[in-house]
């Protein structure tokens, strides 16, 4: 059982990572050149855990001294068979993932920090883990804290993140893939609209792994024979530190702007 732990743990940080670049290189969606400018930020993003981990432990053992001891359905699956874990972990990933990504579209702060996820001009695996890091405490805090609160651990966490870590790199990818798996999973094609400057697109297909809650919420897009293809934001800078420290810029100026439109009136 060691055995697998590791080889999942090892599998999720370098398998797919470079599986998928590999597919991409044999079945290309669109024509880039080898690399492009970010690329080496985009790495750094990738392989930086020690950040990520250290916030989101920070931000989940603040929430979990504030939650009481006990309660409904506190350690539901401390016993539960990994397929039950699979399954609910699935569950919560899909819902709070989608529900706070739309928050983070609609709210004109929040977006400032989620705009460093919109920013790669060019759609391919490695901008995958473009993120701020408050972005990403946003979106995995509460995964982390319901799973948590129901005693779920071991193998069927594992295996879920296995999964996950597969969608999540294959969907950002550059790679041309079948495209009826688009309305069943997060795929290149499915995301790559999420993604787009196209007008059209805007505020569509949050979904995390599967993309029913898109359909189920009215915000999927994706029409027959056509792909996205203007992305990003020319103008954002590519290097990480800038990409961590501007959002607080521009989300200041923003609040700013509210402030005195307020006082104005
Ligand atoms: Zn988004
Ligand atoms: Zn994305």
């Amino acid at each position: 059982m060691q055995d697998m732990y590791e080889w999942l743990h090892y599998f999720n940080a370098y398998g797919w990572f470079s599986l998928i670049i590999f597919l991409e290189y044999l079945f290309p969606n669109r024509r880039y050149e080898l690399l492009n400018q970010g690329w080496l930020s985009d790495l750094f993003h990738t392989y930086e855990p020690m950040a990520r981990a250290m916030l989101i432990n920070a931000c989940v053992v603040g929430i979990n001294g504030l939650l009481p001891m006990h309660g409904p359905l506190k350690d539901l699956l401390l016993e539960a068979p990994a397929w039950q874990i699979f399954l609910m972990a699935l569950f919560v990933s899909e819902t709070s993932f989608y529900f706070v990504h739309r928050l983070l579209h609609w709210n004109p702060i929040l977006w400032e920090f989620h705009r460093v996820h919109h920013s790669s001009t060019r759609y391919y695996s490695l901008m995958t883990s473009r993120f701020h890091l408050l972005d990403v405490v946003l979106f995995i805090a509460p995964y982390v804290v319901i799973m948590g609160w129901f005693g779920a651990g071991g193998i069927g966490l594992l295996w879920f993140g296995f999964f996950q870590g597969f969608v999540d790199r294959y969907g950002h990818s550059n790679i041309n893939g079948p495209r009826f798996t688009g309305r069943i999973l997060m795929t290149p094609h499915f995301h790559a609209w999420h993604h787009s400057t196209e007008p059209e697109a805007a505020d569509k297909n949050f979904s995390r792994n599967l993309v029913i809650l898109d359909y189920l919420f009215g915000t999927a897009y994706y029409p027959k024979d056509k792909k996205a293809q203007n992305f990003g934001d020319q103008n954002y800078s590519n290097n990480y530190i800038v990409q961590q420290l501007l959002p607080f810029y521009y989300a200041t100026r923003k609040m700013k702007h509210y402030v005195s439109s307020i006082f104005s009136r």
